[in-house]
């Protein structure tokens, strides 16, 4: 199914896409799923963020490519941090440039939606708690990232995790192309078959540490390829067979 998040009329609503036609849902996309009755066509709707995340859990360095290009010796186990709800945007929203940065990147990452409350999750079942896939764009205040001795401050500012623009589980994980493309440029192109540490073993590693929500993002790092973004500038990430979440840079 492809899930999403709409505003229509004023009014906010989760959705089931179908074709070029929006199925309004009463209640939420995970728990629930009642068609209200109401369908609109899917060129009416403001897409908003798919989801509203109580957190989002990054993976750093998940890609061999990109830990090279970094100089960062592989990792042993996975490199994880945290980006603040206050973050997400959607699909179109504007990446504000904050001024506290000379330099900001995007980063191409698949995100991973977490459907039920998972604790100590064996691998073997980690898959149960997905409820589908979306694209993510890990905004970096890169400048800011090695005066931090962690990268909470980096990754943090608002507008610095779009998401988008749909949830789907009609997708296999294993083999999907990822790209990133900046002002119709081609910056970043991959594959998520290159992921370091599975989607899987993430899900069961992060669940022994902390709980995962429904709603929860993963997002499982970025491909190498990464480059700064100026104000003006548009930047999109297509994941084969999930879309392209585009965003524009905005001066604070
Ligand atoms: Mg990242």
């Amino acid at each position: 199914m492809k899930y999403l998040r709409y505003s229509y009329n004023n009014k906010i609503h989760y959705g089931l896409l179908e074709g070029n036609n929006v199925y309004e849902l009463s209640g939420e996309i995970f728990t629930s799923l009642q068609k209200t009755g109401q369908v609109v066509p899917f060129s009416e709707v403001r897409l908003l963020s798919p989801c509203t995340p109580s957190k989002i859990v990054c993976i750093g360095v998940n890609y061999r490519d990109h830990a090279e290009e970094c100089n960062i010796p592989l990792p042993k186990s996975p490199v994880v941090f945290l980006k603040p709800s206050s973050s997400v945007i959607g699909h179109l929203d504007d990446i504000i440039y904050p001024e506290m940065s000379k330099r900001i990147d995007y980063e191409a990452e698949l995100g991973v939606v977490i459907k039920q409350k998972a604790k100590n999750v064996p691998v073997g079942n980690a898959m149960d708690y997905v409820l589908g896939f979306t694209c993510a764009n890990d905004v970096t205040a890169r400048d800011l990232q090695p005066a931090d001795g962690q990268w909470t401050i980096s990754k943090s500012f608002d507008t610095f995790m779009p998401l988008g623009p749909i949830i789907t589980d009609e997708v296999d994980i294993t083999n999907l192309k990822i790209q990133s493309r900046l002002n119709g440029k081609v910056m970043q192109n991959s594959n998520t078959g290159n992921l370091i540490f599975k989607v899987d073993f993430l899900i069961s590693y992060l669940s022994g540490i902390m709980t995962l929500y429904p709603g929860d993002v993963i997002i499982t790092g970025t491909p190498m390829g990464i480059a700064p973004m100026n104000p003006g500038d548009v930047i999109e990430i297509e994941i084969e067979n999930i879309g392209v979440l585009k965003n524009t840079v905005k001066k604070a």
